[in-house]
């Protein structure tokens, strides 16, 4: 890979527990425990797990909503992580986000114009009223919204059309990363595969990173390039789609994938239905996190923590039970 455009080495946070004024930090939430992955200009890299398994943790800690308890995100080549607000700033217009819920994330009280148009004056990207008008009604256009409607409000259009709003104002920074956060988790399904596909168009045409963070394995089946599995804190699995859909490894993997419908009623898949709930971050299990759940689990699993071990070609899982000559990965950032 060349050198990738976001780099995330061992990191960690972990949110204290206060338990009042007198008694001070009661304990921690242990909402991500040492995740690395890289994203190259123009790739997809998705990162899967059920929901309270720290993936958004991991979105929101890369666009420093808060500060990290250890580890290091590194953006084309800089550390950003260990930035003061005010050095991070220039950097904010790089990474950009799109999140969940199309109706809560616009500003009721802003017109589409305004929306579009904050990005742009708040990074000095353009100064004149000619300049920024034509490039609001080209940011209409690339998400398939007529330019016209640029002086509506949020209100006035469908959930879609929001998230294509969006898009288009994490575009109008003109960013190298964009983080999609649940991005199409509040839609109807035919309206999730169009936001999908003009994700996958912009990525194309434009050579963005995507950061695709979701529970839906069959939303990012379709579009993605690589894939990180994640549970209770912790990367379990990561490889190319391919080996993560056709040869997963991780039995946790295998148990999301189980229940991924498939479209050809000649191919049976057998349903692995786990046992339980995800435990809490605050108290994760011993040794392997999933032993509580694992069909597979044996004593090691309930004393030592598997470790990240290649399994093939740029694919990695940690499970005691895999058979491997590999060694342990190392700080596994790839
Ligand atoms: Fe299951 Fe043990 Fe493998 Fe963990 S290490 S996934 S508990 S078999």
């Amino acid at each position: 890979m060349n050198q990738p455009i976001l780099a995330v080495n061992d990191l960690r946070k972990h949110f204290p527990i206060r338990g009042g004024i007198l008694s001070g930090v009661t304990g921690h939430v242990f909402a991500v425990d040492g995740v690395s992955f890289s994203i190259a200009k123009g790739e997809t890299l998705s990162l899967v797990g059920e929901s309270g398994c720290g993936k958004s943790t991991v979105g929101k800690a890369i666009l420093r909503l808060f500060d990290l308890t250890s580890g290091q995100v590194v953006l084309d080549g800089q550390r950003i992580d260990d930035l003061s607000p005010s050095a991070l700033r220039p950097l904010r217009q790089r990474i950009q986000v799109v999140f969940q819920d199309p109706f809560s994330s616009l500003n009721p009280r802003m017109r589409v114009r305004d929306i579009l148009a904050e990005p742009i004056t708040n990074f000095g990207l353009l100064k004149t009223r000619t300049e920024i008008d034509a490039r609001l009604r080209a940011l209409m256009a690339k998400v398939g919204l007529p330019p016209d409607a640029i002086d509506r409000w949020p209100h006035e259009f469908s959930g879609g059309q929001r998230q294509r709003i969006g898009i288009a104002r994490a575009l109008a920074a003109e960013p190298d990363l964009i983080i999609c956060d649940e991005a199409v988790s509040a839609l109807d399904v035919s309206v999730k595969a169009q936001i999908v596909n003009l994700l996958c168009d912009l990525q194309q045409e434009l050579g963005l990173a995507l950061l695709f963070i979701s529970h839906d394995l069959a939303i990012v089946e379709h579009m993605t390039h690589r894939v990180a599995v994640m549970y209770l804190g912790k990367i379990v699995e990561k490889g190319p789609r391919e080996a993560i859909f056709a040869n997963p490894q991780h039995p946790y993997t295998k148990a999301l994938l189980s229940a991924v419908p498939v479209p050809d009623p000649e191919i049976r898949r057998e349903r692995i239905i786990l046992r339980g709930d995800v435990p809490s971050p605050i108290n994760p299990p011993k040794g392997c996190r999933f032993n509580t759940r694992c069909p597979y689990a044996v004593d090691r699993c309930r004393s030592e923590e598997p470790a990240l071990r290649m399994v093939g070609n740029q694919h990695v899982a940690a499970c005691h039970l895999i058979e491997t000559a590999g060694e342990p990965s190392g700080t596994d950032n790839a």
